[in-house]
C-alpha cells in the first residue's frame, strides 16, 4: 500500500521555528519583573526561580503549534498582509479576529482581566501559552506576509537548505538553527547582546504593539524575501493549498546561496531579540 507522503511527514508550517519560539521565551523570562515572574510561575504551575520559569516558558512556547489542528486555531498564527497592502489594511486581513494580531490583543486582555468566570474556550494558562507563542510568530517575517503563496510555503527552493525545501521553511528552520541548535545557549548569547545595547536601542527593541510588530515583520519580508529573491508579485489571493496558487508561484524555483544565509543572520537575530523583549514587556504590563 502506498501512503501519501503528506500523511507521514508534518508540513513545515506545523513545526516551524520551534527553536526560535524557545529562544524568544527564554529571552523574555530573563526580562520579567519579580511580580510578573511569580504570576507566570503560578499559571504554569512551576517553582518561581529564573531557571525553572525560563524552562517552563520554553516548553509553553511550542504548545500552540501542537494543538492548532485539534482546536482549529491555525489562522491565529499569522496575518496575511499582501504585497499590495498598506498598514491601514491590517484590519481587513484580520476578519473575525482570525489572525495573530487580534489574538495577541485578546489573550492579553483575558490575562489582564484575571477573571476566572470569563467565558473563554481557553484557560488563563492556555492564554499565556498562546501569547508566548504568537508574539514569536509575529516576528517571523513570513507569518506577516502573503503573495498568494501561503506565506512562502508555495515557492520551492532550487535545492534544499538543510531540511528546508521551500521559502517559508527556510525562515522557520535553517536561518535559526545555523546559529546553533541549543536554544538555551542561543538565548544566552542574544541576551548578552541585549545587555550590551545602548539603553535607547533596548527601548526601541522593546517598543510597540502587535500591529507595529506585524507591519515591521511584513516590511522585512517584502524587502528581504520577495524583492531580494525576485519572487513575482501576484494579484491578491489566498489559496487554501499550494496546488491552488498561481502558476508563476508554483513554477518558481528560488535560488538561495550562502551570501543570502549570511546576510539574513543579523535580521533573524534582531527579530529574536525584539520578540523576547517585547513579550517580556507585554507580560510585565499585564502580570507585573
Ligand atoms: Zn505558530
Amino acid at each position: 500500500m502506498v501512503i501519501p507522503a503528506l500523511l507521514i511527514f508534518p508540513t513545515p508550517a506545523q513545526c516551524w521555528w520551534e527553536e526560535g519560539h524557545q529562544v524568544v521565551a527564554r529571552i523574555a523570562a530573563q526580562h520579567l519583573t519579580a511580580a510578573a515572574r511569580r504570576n507566570v510561575s503560578q499559571l504554569l504551575e512551576v517553582e518561581d526561580t529564573p531557571e525553572v520559569v525560563a524552562n517552563a516558558m520554553a516548553v509553553a512556547s511550542i504548545w500552540a503549534d501542537q494543538v492548532k489542528a485539534d482546536t482549529g486555531t491555525s489562522n491565529w498564527h499569522f496575518i496575511n498582509l499582501t504585497l499590495q497592502d498598506s498598514r491601514a489594511n491590517i484590519g481587513d486581513r484580520c476578519a473575525n479576529d482570525d489572525c495573530a494580531v487580534a489574538r495577541v490583543r485578546l489573550f492579553a486582555a483575558q490575562l489582564k482581566a484575571n477573571d476566572p468566570d470569563a467565558d473563554s474556550r481557553f484557560s488563563d494558562e492556555d492564554a499565556l501559552r498562546f501569547l508566548v507563542h504568537l508574539v514569536g510568530d509575529l516576528h517571523q517575517p513570513l507569518h506577516a506576509s502573503s503573495d498568494a503563496d501561503q506565506g512562502g510555503n508555495c515557492e520551492a527552493l532550487d535545492s534544499a537548505v538543510d531540511d528546508a525545501k521551500n521559502v517559508h521553511a527556510l525562515w522557520d528552520g535553517p536561518l535559526v538553527s545555523r546559529m546553533g541548535v541549543d536554544d538555551t545557549a542561543l538565548a544566552a548569547e542574544l541576551d548578552k547582546e541585549i545587555a550590551d545595547m545602548p539603553d535607547g536601542q533596548r527601548a526601541d527593541f522593546s517598543a510597540g504593539g502587535a500591529e507595529d510588530w506585524a507591519w515591521e515583520a511584513h516590511r522585512l519580508a517584502v524587502v528581504n524575501v520577495y524583492k531580494r529573491l525576485a519572487i513575482p508579485k501576484e494579484d491578491v489571493a489566498f489559496p487554501d493549498t499550494c496546488a491552488q496558487a498561481p502558476d508563476e508561484i508554483r513554477e518558481t524555483s528560488v535560488e538561495v546561496d550562502e551570501k543570502y544565509m549570511d546576510d539574513m543572520q543579523p535580521i533573524v537575530r534582531d527579530q529574536l531579540k525584539k520578540a523576547g523583549l517585547r513579550l517580556a514587556r507585554l507580560l510585565n504590563e499585564i502580570l507585573g
